[in-house]
C-alpha cells in the first residue's frame, strides 16, 4: 500500500513510518520541522526513516496548501493519515494561534486534499483530552466531549466536527483517533516522562502539577501504533457493507465516519507513576508539588471495548516495561548527543 503520512518527523509519525516500512509498505512523509521542541530529535528520527528507499520525505506546512499537494503527488496515496499537529496543552495558553493554524487551518487542508484524492482510508489523530473533566469514566466514544479545557483539544475537537462533515459530504471513509498519553522510545521532550527522567537524572526537581492527585491512561507506543495499523486496513464503509445489505440501507443518511478511543483502559496514578521511573532509573525524584495547571485534566481514562470490537486488540504493555525501554533510550540519545 501506499501511505501519504502528515507528522512523521514527531514522535508518533516515527514509529507509524517506521513501522509500516517494516511491513512492505511504500511512505511519504510530510512534516515542516517545527520547533516546538528539539529539532535534532526530529532530524534523528528523519535519518532513521531515510535509510528505507521505500520512505520518501517532503518537507512543508500543512497550512500552505501547495506543499501538501506537492507531497501528495510524490505519494499518490491510497490511505492518508493526519498526524502533523501543534500538540501540547499548556502551550496553547501561550501560543494559541499556533493551533488555530496547524489544528484548524491545517487540518482542513488535509481534508480538501483527501476530497480531492478520494483515498481509500482517511485516518486522522485527535486526542483524550477532548474528553475533558468528564467525571464518568471510563471515557467511552458515545461520551458527550464538548466541554474542551484547553484550546489544544477545542481544535482536536474542530478537526473531527469537520472531518464528519467532509465523510457526510463527500464520503472519504474517515476515522478518527482519540490517542491517550502515547510513551516510549523517541518520546517528546516537553511530556511528563521525558522532563521526568531527564530532570531526574540530572538531579533537578521534578515539578508534580495538581499535587500528584492527577492520573494518566498511559499507552504505550508499539501499542499505539499496532491498533493505528489494524484501524487502518478496516475503513469505516467497509465495515458497514460486512455488515449486510440491510444494514447499508438503514445506515445510509450516515457518514462513513468513526471516532475510536487508542489507551488500555488502566489509568495509572501520577505519583506511582514517579515511582515506576525511579525504579528505571535507579534515582530517587525531588518532588516539586505544584497546583493543578489551567487547561489540565484531573485524569485520562480510555473504555478500549470499541477499539477491542473493532480490531481483537486491546493494548496491554505494562507501565513498569514501557518506562523501563523508555529511560534505555533516553540514556543513548543523551550519550550520541554528548559524543
Ligand atoms: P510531535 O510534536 O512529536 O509530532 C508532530 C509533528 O508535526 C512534528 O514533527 C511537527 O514538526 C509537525 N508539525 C506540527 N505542526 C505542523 C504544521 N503546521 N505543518 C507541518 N508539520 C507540522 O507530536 P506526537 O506526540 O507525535 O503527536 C502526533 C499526533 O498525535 C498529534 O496530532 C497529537 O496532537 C496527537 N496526540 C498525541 C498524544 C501523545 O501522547 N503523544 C496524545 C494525544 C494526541
Amino acid at each position: 500500500m501506499r501511505y501519504l503520512i502528515t507528522g512523521t518527523a514527531g514522535f508518533i509519525g516515527f514509529h507509524l513510518a517506521r513501522r509500516l516500512l517494516a511491513d512492505g509498505h511504500d511512505v511519504t512523509g510530510f512534516d515542516g520541522m517545527t520547533r516546538y521542541y528539539d529539532v535534532r530529535l526530529k532530524q534523528a528520527r528523519n535519518a532513521v526513516l531515510a535509510r528505507s528507499d521505500r520512505f520518501r520525505m517532503v518537507e512543508g506546512m500543512l497550512e500552505d496548501r501547495s506543499a501538501l499537494y506537492q507531497a501528495a503527488e510524490v505519494a499518490e496515496p491510497e490511505v492518508i493519515i493526519h498526524l502533523a499537529a501543534q500538540a501540547g496543552v499548556r502551550y496553547s495558553i501561550e501560543a494559541p494561534g499556533t493551533y488555530v493554524e496547524s489544528n484548524l487551518t491545517g487540518s482542513w487542508n488535509v481534508l480538501e486534499l483527501a476530497r480531492a484524492l478520494q483515498p481509500q482510508h482517511l485516518l486522522m489523530a485527535s486526542t483524550s483530552s477532548i474528553y475533558g473533566a468528564n467525571p464518568t469514566v471510563p471515557f467511552s466514544e458515545s461520551h458527550r466531549a464538548d466541554e474542551p479545557l484547553s484550546l489544544y483539544a477545542a481544535t482536536k475537537k474542530g478537526m473531527e466536527a469537520m472531518a464528519h462533515s467532509y465523510a457526510h459530504l463527500f464520503g472519504v471513509p474517515s476515522t478518527m483517533f482519540r490517542f491517550f498519553t502515547v510513551y516510549g522510545p523517541w518520546g517528546r521532550p516537553d511530556m511528563a516522562l521525558f522532563k521526568f527522567t531527564d530532570a531526574i537524572l540530572n538531579d533537578r526537581p521534578i515539578d508534580v502539577y495538581g499535587h500528584g492527585q492527577m492520573a494518566r491512561d498511559f499507552t504505550y507506543v508499539d501499542d499505539l501504533i499496532e491498533a493505528v495499523v489494524r484501524l487502518a486496513d478496516i475503513p469505516p464503509a467497509e465495515e458497514n457493507r460486512v455488515i449486510g445489505e440491510a444494514t447499508i440501507d438503514a445506515l445510509s443518511h450516515q457518514a462513513p465516519f468513526r471516532v475510536v478511543n487508542i489507551g488500555g483502559g488502566q489509568p495509572t496514578p501520577l505519583m506511582d507513576f514517579i515511582r515506576t521511573v525511579e525504579h528505571a532509573t535507579g534515582r530517587s525524584a525531588k518532588l516539586n508539588m505544584m497546583d493543578m495547571q489551567a487547561g489540565d485534566v484531573p485524569r485520562t481514562y480510555a473504555d478500549p471495548t470499541l477499539l477491542h470490537a473493532l480490531t481483537g486488540y486491546t493494548p496491554d504493555t505494562p507501565i513498569e516495561t514501557g518506562v523501563a525501554r523508555f529511560v534505555e533510550w533516553y540514556r543513548e540519545w543523551r550519550a550520541q548527543a554528548a559524543a
